[in-house]
């Protein structure tokens, strides 16, 4: 039976039977995997403490390619993230980014950038003064990583560079309408050009530079609201954890 080795997260967790647990990883070399960890809820079990939410960790897991559910062999630490699990904010956030990725991943198919978005994002998320603006960067990373990316530089229907200060966000077109070519009946929502702006660089920003990104007052709840928005129109639902996520 095949057996594989990688470092991967922990997307989510299950209690199994009387004492196993099923969990979800996000693994960087094999995509998503889901493996049962057998007599993990028992005092002694070499799993203890090694499987909870966020934690980055090395595995061995063995099973048949394309099969459901592998067999956990062997788990270690490596970043706990434990600070997530002790501040009722950053563990919803936690829980809202690992959705995500979640819906965004599958079995068998690995995606080095989401791996690595998801692992930095974890560890600003533990220091960050700024919640919303983190989720907000984070939610348009993997818009545009899963390849729905907005069309934002050109109008979509004279194709020109936008000059005008008001301007149409088509969401579900995910391209924008110029102040030329909009009237009265132009789909999408009305923004101006400074939320244009940020959006633009949350979409490019480099990760190093994400704490220092500080959204003009007033502005963050709305930019909260078009990500969200965009996301939704993408996936088709709203993720169940949203829901928990204090503004
Ligand atoms: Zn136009």
């Amino acid at each position: 039976m095949p057996i594989f080795k990688t470092e991967a997260i922990v997307l989510k967790r299950i209690n199994f039977a009387e004492s196993d647990l099923i969990v979800t990883f996000f693994t960087k070399n094999f995509g998503k995997a889901a493996c049962i960890a057998k007599r993990a809820r028992k005092i002694n079990s070499p799993f203890g403490g090694r499987l909870e939410p966020f934690a980055c960790v090395n595995i061995i897991y063995s099973g048949k390619e394309h099969q459901n559910l592998m067999n956990l062999r062997h788990c270690d630490i490596v970043i706990p993230f434990y600070k997530l699990r002790e501040d009722y904010s950053r563990l919803t956030r936690g829980l809202y980014f690992t959705e995500i990725i979640s819906h965004f991943t599958r079995e068998g198919q690995k995606s080095t950038e989401l791996y690595s978005l998801l692992l930095i994002m974890l560890d600003l998320l533990q220091r960050t003064k700024n919640q919303l603006v983190l989720t907000i960067i984070f939610e348009m990373k993997v818009i545009a990583l899963s390849g729905f990316a907005p069309k934002l530089t050109t109008c979509e229907i004279c194709n020109n560079e936008p000059l005008g200060k008001i301007l149409n966000l088509h969401i579900q077109e995910g391209g924008i309408i110029c102040g030329k070519c909009l009237n009265g009946n132009s789909p999408g929502r009305r923004i101006n050009l400074g939320t244009l702006n940020y959006l633009k660089k949350a979409l490019t920003i480099n990760l190093d530079s994400v704490e220092r990104l500080k959204l003009p007052k007033g502005l963050d709840k709305e930019f909260g609201l078009i990500t969200q928005t965009y996301l939704r129109s993408i996936v088709g639902k709203e993720f169940k954890s949203h829901k928990l996520l204090q503004s």
